[in-house]
């Protein structure tokens, strides 16, 4: 192998696009929930590359299938189908409600190909005036123009021309607002079951149960964006499996390749039968590599002894930060489920989640935030319990620093 140049993190600022702040420290090696800096230093990871390394660091099962894999077929093009990509979608048909699946590189694209599916289902089945899309304040659904202008953020898709239109905003946990937009002409609500980058909100099992009411009565597809909720994530292998509520599409990414780029739309036959040959496609989408590591992550997660071990250490997460809440009276709340978890500061720190996040990669902790407010924890869903309990103690002392500067 050659030598590779030295590199640091000044180079970022010289070679790479601004759009992205990285940290000072430079990871180099990651094993289970530890990561090491280009320094030797070590971090306790509770941020899991944004709920994507769904089994930690070079997890062997994943380890052992890209290797495999890798030795095999690498990439062929949709000219033709490749056996991971089959066995992967028997594998999520088998897990879920799903009869179809359709494969992407990322949760934007996953959610692009939802929406797309929806705005032609409609318009062969009803009409073109049957193009409404409805989302909700605060939804993140991707950084893609469609999927931008889709989430509820609009500083996200201002600046960028004309939007793609036809696409409303309701209030989460709302009814009455989506209630009020809606129609026959309402074509899909798009919505995550517990919204991740907005602040790590649930949705009320009520409003879940309304929204699917109100799209059975207008003939409107509901869309759940489970990228960051799905494959365990929630302690189910999909957050709708807790409730009886099912999505008409469900788009999946994140925790489905543990780490390597893939995405997923899963939905029915008849919805399916949509996406006619030519309508729509990707070079690298069902990928072999991709594809292969996606089976051996849903073959690891989706067991009673995962799942049920993402609700044991939602527990102790919670424990832990009750103790740390009880010393320094620093939450309003802990919200959210499973390896999902948003710790909401009070008024007195609110806007400074940034700060407790610094100040925690100081002690030697990787967690992650949800907006000002929010401090988000998305560690692997086996996680050791002892790094549960040690990633908290760093924690508490990166809550300590942020106080004593104050
Ligand atoms: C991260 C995320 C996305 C976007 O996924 P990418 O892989 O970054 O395109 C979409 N929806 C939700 C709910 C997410 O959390």
């Amino acid at each position: 192998m050659s030598e590779y140049m030295q590199v640091d993190r000044a180079l970022f600022d010289q070679v790479m696009v601004p759009n992205y702040a990285p940290a000072p420290m430079i990871p180099v090696r990651g094993q289970g929930s530890r990561v090491w800096d280009q320094q030797g230093r070590e971090y306790i990871d509770f941020a899991g590359g944004i709920a994507v390394n769904a089994l930690g660091h070079c997890h062997p099962a994943l380890v052992s299938a890209l290797k495999h894999q890798a030795d095999q077929l690498w990439h062929l093009s949709n000219v033709m189908t490749n056996e991971p990509a089959l066995r992967l979608a028997k594998k999520l048909t088998d897990a879920t409600f799903a009869e179809k699946v359709y494969f992407a590189n990322s949760g934007a694209e996953a959610n692009e190909a939802a929406l797309k599916l929806a705005r032609r289902w409609a318009l062969e089945n009803f009409g073109a005036q049957k193009q409404q899309i409805i989302s909700f304040g605060k939804s993140f659904h991707g950084r893609t123009f469609f999927t931008v202008t889709v989430g509820g953020q609009s500083s996200y898709s201002d600046g960028f021309g004309p939007k793609p239109a036809a696409i409303d905003h309701a209030e989460y946990n709302n009814l009455d607002s989506l209630k009020a937009l809606m129609s026959d002409n309402t074509c899909a609500v798009i919505l995550e079951p517990l919204q991740g980058e907005g602040g790590i909100i649930p949705a009320d099992p009520a409003f879940l149960r309304g929204v699917r009411t109100l799209c059975d009565q207008h003939n409107a597809l509901m869309i759940y964006d489970e990228v960051q909720t799905g494959v365990g994530r929630t302690g189910k292998l999909y957050a709708y499996m807790h409730s009886d509520v099912t999505p008409d599409i469900l788009t999946t990414a994140k925790s489905l390749g543990g780490g390597f780029p893939v995405g997923a739309m899963l939905t029915s036959t008849a919805i399916a039968s949509h996406l006619k040959v030519g309508t729509h496609g990707s070079t690298y989408g069902g990928n072999p590599l991709a594809c292969a590591v996606a089976e051996a992550a849903l073959d690891t997660i989706n067991t009673p002894e995962v799942l049920n071990g993402v609700l044991q250490r939602d527990q102790l997460f919670r424990r832990e930060l009750a103790a740390i809440n009880e010393q320094y009276q620093l939450f309003s709340e802990v919200r959210g489920q499973g390896m999902l978890l948003g710790a909401v500061l009070n008024d007195q720190f609110k806007g400074r989640s940034r700060e407790f996040f610094l100040a925690a990669a100081d002690q030697g902790l990787l967690a992650l935030v949800a907006g000002p407010d929010v401090i988000r924890f998305a560690p692997s869903l086996v996680i050791p319990e002892q790094d549960i309990v040690e990633g908290m103690q760093r924690f508490a002392k990166a809550v300590a620093q942020v106080l004593n500067q104050h």
